[in-house]
């Protein structure tokens, strides 16, 4: 493992450090919380279309199980490597907990370019990620979903594959399905809705008002586009996206659904009419009042979070935000609704998918879209009560912080894991 691949881990234990020191937290309960319970590295052999035989390594990290199954979704990106799973199945832990659906934390992945495979490859390849991991995930032990480069059709041949192995018909073994398979209304949406959500929360709570608001997005994939189109509706500009080709900007706004037809056909936001074009991530400091990062990880660092014009971060995307980001951040009084409280609509929607599964009883729309919005208000107040309870000091500086989300997050939610590690006698 390279040191970069290693650091990305240890950035995400900070804010698990400071939520520990203000919860009084004992070590060894730190060590047990930061030490995922198992880690699976599998070699996945699969015949591409030109005949040759290729071999993948595919990743399944459950970190913590006291609250519930693992739960968490599956990457097919080039980039992927053990330390992103790991970080990534603990910041699903934290999201879990700070909504309070009754999951722990898992994620997993596959280190591949899925835009350069044919379907028939993606499909191998799919299958033989559920072979190999069958005996690892359920609907009572982990509950895969989508990520960056996965789709319900990816989730259609993993529950194929495992129903095969089962020998029967477990539709709550993966979520964000196709509707005719047993998904849920909602589902694919739903990160997007929730984030809007959270959003008009914080909105609320902050008092920035909304209406003709300059948006921000980088990223412009299965995440952005829904907040995109919700934001619009409210009557926010998007003045900026970008994706990994690169990006577009018009201060007047730009229509949410012809930039995802534009991309749908050219492949990529850049070029959009009327447009300037702009790198991949120049939406992190565009002039506009409100950014979402909604593509990878370490995105805003220390070298461009002074450049920020936002005021409001709603982070779509998982640890788009280092820690030293976050420090300058806070001191220019910019409010950051963190990922792990932002970003949870997709697993509660994919909660509320599992749900049905073992009813065997589907919900409406409406339904769905009662609940997540009870779940996602509910979350983002229950985070800030935290924030005002604890005043919140940091190692960065010597003044003691009134508010800071992430930090109130991570502290809702690692008090209801230790507190259920404890209740299990693991601790
Ligand atoms: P996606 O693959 O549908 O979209 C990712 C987008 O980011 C694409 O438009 C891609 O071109 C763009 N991108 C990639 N690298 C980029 C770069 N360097 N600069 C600018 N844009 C870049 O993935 P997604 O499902 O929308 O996930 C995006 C983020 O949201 C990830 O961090 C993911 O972990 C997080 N997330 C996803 C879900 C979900 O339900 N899919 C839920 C919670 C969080």
């Amino acid at each position: 493992m390279s040191e970069q691949e290693s650091s990305l881990y240890e950035e995400a234990l900070k804010p698990l450090k400071k939520a520990a020191a203000v919860l009084n937290l004992e070590p060894d309960i730190i060590e047990a919380l930061s030490s995922p319970e198992r880690i699976l590295i599998v070699s996945i052999p699969i015949k591409m279309d030109d005949g040759k035989i290729r071999v993948f390594t595919g990743y399944r990290v459950q970190h913590n199980t006291a609250r519930g199954p693992a739960k968490g979704g599956i990457r097919y990106h080039p980039g992927v490597c053990l330390d992103e799973v790991k970080s990534l199945a603990f910041w699903m832990s934290v999201k879990n907990g700070v909504v309070g659906v009754p999951y722990g934390g898992g994620k997993g992945g596959i280190t591949c370019d899925p835009k350069e495979m044919s379907q028939g490859e993606l499909e191998r390849l799919t299958r033989g990620y559920a072979a190999a991991i069958a005996k690892f995930v359920g609907p009572d032990q982990d509950v895969p979903a989508p990520d960056v480069g996965t789709n319900a059709q990816i989730m259609g041949w993993f529950a194929d594959e495992y129903y095969k192995i089962a020998g029967k018909y477990v539709p709550g073994v993966i979520t964000a399905k196709p509707l005719g398979i047993g998904g849920s209304r909602g589902r694919g949406t739903a990160t997007g809705r929730g984030a809007f959500f959270a959003t008009l929360e914080a909105a609320k709570t902050f008092k920035i008002p909304l209406k003709g608001t300059r948006v921000s997005i980088q990223g412009y994939g299965n995440v952005a586009r829904p907040i995109a189109k919700y934001l619009y509706e409210l009557g926010c500009k998007i003045v900026a996206v970008s994706d990994s080709v690169g990006g577009a900007y018009n201060p007047e706004g730009m229509h949410p659904i012809k930039l995802a037809d534009f991309k749908t056909k050219t492949r990529s936001v850049k070029g959009f009419p009327g447009s300037k074009e702009i790198n991949t991530i120049d939406p992190i400091t565009v002039d506009c009042d409100v950014l979402i990062p909604a593509a990878l990880e370490n995105q805003i660092t220390e070298k461009n979070a002074n450049d920020v014009k936002a005021k409001l971060i709603v982070e779509e995307a998982n640890g788009p935000t280092t820690p030293e980001a976050d420090k300058i951040l806070y001191e220019k009084d910019v409010v950051i609704v963190p990922d792990v409280l932002a970003n949870a609509g997709g697993v509660t929607v994919s909660y509320f998918e599992w749900v049905q599964n073992r009813m065997g009883y589907y919900w409406s729309d409406e339904e769905v879209d009662e609940k997540l919005k009870q779940v996602m208000t509910k979350a983002f107040k229950d985070v800030y009560q935290t924030a005002k309870q604890h005043q919140i000091e940091t190692s960065f500086t010597m003044q003691p912080l009134q508010m800071d989300m992430r930090t109130a997050a991570y502290v809702t939610a690692v008090k209801k894991i230790v507190d259920a590690m404890q209740a299990l006698g693991r601790v």
